[in-house]
């Protein structure tokens, strides 16, 4: 159980709206928010780097904050400024030769896919689309049947970012192994709404950011790199932090994943990021997985009954992001709609998850994201003003 008096005292923004949009950008809470103004407050007074060494030893832990957060070990944790940085350090670090293969799921998100397709095209990969299950999450059956030694990477995403549906990532895990491919988990959507332990569901490299559902400070992301990747990853973007200079032409390269961080980082973000971490761990990863599913299930249940609204969510097992349209509207106008009845949500769009948006003849979908946070009187008036926006709308086309 959520203590919901305290999460609310350390969320104020949580009673002025229905804030549906954590899948966005979610509130953080008071104690995140007291760490980073209160390390921009003291860089102030003393200066950047005599700030950071005050807290040399906070920004340390944190590493194995995450990797208590994440289940591995805090060697194999880095720090980014987004999950897209993270996707793109991990990546670039796959070796790679011309006719080599990587498949990928429905669901992949954009800011993955078009990396993928410049690096298939400029070195002579294939990019291969793994067909869904039935319930139109990753498929491990259809993997195995496309996987051959050629295959270097699987990339799978845990959560979309245009619905609920959760992959069975271990399955995917183990038909990759088996064939010798490393994967690649986006759990940008999972990881704080769901318990995600990277060493139960065996993956290679997961990535993440800071602001969604963690309730960390935007431009803050995080990395994992278990040892089956380290071992053959090649960093190719390391600065002075990832390496030393030790000669006029020699220098060495870090051997833990912060080899894929670079020097410069806003250190009161970081320390925020970490804090959202705390509060989690601190509320527990299974209680909140509890939460959240409890109210999108609620949510998607009621909107499901209101007349001319569609809900779009695949998968059996679902999650906290909850996906809708309504009848003769675009998703724009429900999304402003809802605004001036206070209720935030957000806007799905094609071009950010491609291939399942064309596949189903989606060109945009409603997107509400309720967190541990909003309350079931508050779910309810927001169901309430989806009802009167789908009337209105209704009457509009009589
Ligand atoms: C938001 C999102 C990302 C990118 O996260 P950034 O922190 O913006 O880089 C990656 N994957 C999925 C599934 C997302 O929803």
């Amino acid at each position: 159980m959520i203590d919901m008096t305290r999460v609310l005292a350390d969320t104020p923004g949580a009673a002025k709206q229905v804030f549906l949009n954590s899948a966005g950008s979610s509130l953080p809470p008071a104690p995140v928010l007291q760490e980073v103004i209160g390390h921009l407050r003291r860089e102030a007074e003393i200066g950047g780097y005599e700030a950071l060494d005050e807290r040399e030893a906070d920004l340390e832990a944190g590493y194995a904050v995450f990797a208590e957060l994440l289940g591995c070990r805090p060697d194999q944790v880095a720090f980014t400024d987004s999950a897209t940085r993270s996707w793109l350090a991990a990546f670039d670090a796959v070796p790679l030769a011309a006719g080599d293969r990587i498949l990928v799921g429905e669901l992949e998100y954009g800011g993955n896919a078009i990396p993928l397709l410049m690096r298939a095209q400029a070195v002579g990969v294939s990019v291969e689309l793994v067909p869904s299950d039935a319930d139109g999450t990753f498929s491990a059956d259809a993997l195995a049947d496309l996987l051959d030694e050629r295959v270097k990477l699987v990339s799978v995403v845990q959560v979309p970012t245009n619905g609920g549906a959760v992959a069975d990532v271990r399955r995917v895990s183990d038909a990759a192994h088996a064939a010798g491919a490393l994967v690649l988990l986006d759990a940008c959507q999972a990881v704080g709404q769901l318990a995600v332990d990277a060493e139960a569901l065996d993956v290679d490299i997961l990535t993440g950011t800071g602001r969604k559902w963690l309730r960390g400070p935007r431009g803050t992301g995080f990395l994992v790199v278990r040892d089956r990747a380290k071992a053959v990853l090649r960093p190719k973007l390391a600065d002075l932090q990832g390496g030393t200079w030790t000669g006029p032409d020699t220098y060495t390269l870090r051997d833990d994943a912060r080899v894929y961080e670079l020097w410069e980082n806003d250190t009161a973000a970081r320390l925020g990021l970490i804090a959202a971490a705390r509060y989690l761990l601190d509320l527990g990863p299974a209680a909140v997985e509890q939460e959240v599913t409890q109210r999108s299930t609620y949510l998607r249940a009621g909107l499901a009954a209101i007349p001319g609204v569609t809900v779009h969510d695949l998968g059996v097992r679902k999650s906290g992001l909850v996906t809708f349209s309504i009848a003769g509207l675009e998703a724009t106008e429900v999304q402003a709609a809802l605004a001036r009845r206070d209720v935030a949500v957000s806007v799905s769009r094609r071009s950010s998850t491609y291939y399942d948006m064309a596949r189903r003849g989606l060109t945009e979908v409603v997107r509400a994201s309720p967190h541990y946070f909003v309350t079931e009187a508050q779910l309810d008036a927001a169901l309430g003003a989806v009802g009167a926006v789908a009337e209105a709308a209704r009457k509009a086309a009589d």
